[in-house]
């Protein structure tokens, strides 16, 4: 050691030789029950988000509606939206203001890695929060819905947790060129001469 160095605290840490597993596992059950978000939105995204803890969605049912006023109050930020260069000192301030423990959902592709702000030469645009710290909980889409929110709320509290609290819906699948195909050949009878033609036209992956 250095002299007039401070000494190093992690040399007595008392919690590495008593364990108290049932009790963190308690609290971490409370925490993941009551995750209280920051009232903080960046974009577009963050419409979305306000979306989930209104009446239709009702991110209440969930317990992590209370959106605080102050980062010293929120366990969990909700990055929803772009985070400009100019903007990216004070959000990882606010970062900085909130207790341990603290987690971080990065909402949307803006948030993720820039999303349509990136091309080539862009000097404006943080490409990713988890750039300016981690990230616990990536939530895709431009915007992603409520309900994607509320789905990364539930991955935060079983990273939390350690178990799912609720069931995994998965959306039954979308129509694709072919099935659009098919559908509209049993709906339309078909002449000797228009068997070949396209029923479905593909768009940049969207049927038209
Ligand atoms: S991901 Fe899309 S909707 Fe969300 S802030 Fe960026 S541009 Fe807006």
């Amino acid at each position: 050691m250095e002299k007039g160095s401070v000494p190093v605290a992690e040399e007595n840490v008392f919690g590495s030789v008593v364990q108290f597993s049932s009790l963190d596992r308690l609290l971490d059950l409370c925490r993941a029950n009551s995750l209280w978000p920051m009232t903080f939105g960046l974009a577009c995204c963050a419409i979305e988000m306000m979306a989930a803890g209104a009446s239709r969605f009702d991110l209440a049912r969930f317990g992590a509606e209370v959106f605080r006023p102050s980062p010293r109050q929120s366990d969990v930020m909700i990055v929803s939206g772009t985070v400009n260069k100019k903007m990216a000192p004070a959000v990882q301030t606010l970062y900085d203001q909130m207790p341990e423990p603290k987690w971080v959902i990065a909402m949307g592709n803006c948030a993720i890695s820039g999303g349509p702000f990136v091309y080539e030469g862009q000097y404006g645009i943080v490409e990713g929060v988890d750039k300016l710290f981690p990230v616990d909980v990536y939530i895709p889409g431009c915007p992603p819905r409520p309900e994607a929110l509320i789905e990364g709320i539930l991955k935060l509290e079983e990273k939390l947790t350690g178990k799912r609290r609720w069931p995994v819906v998965t959306p039954p699948p979308l129509p694709g060129p072919a099935a659009a195909r098919e559908a509209s050949a049993q709906a339309a009878p078909q002449s000797d001469n228009d068997t070949d033609a396209p029923l479905a036209m593909e768009v940049n992956g969207h049927v038209a």
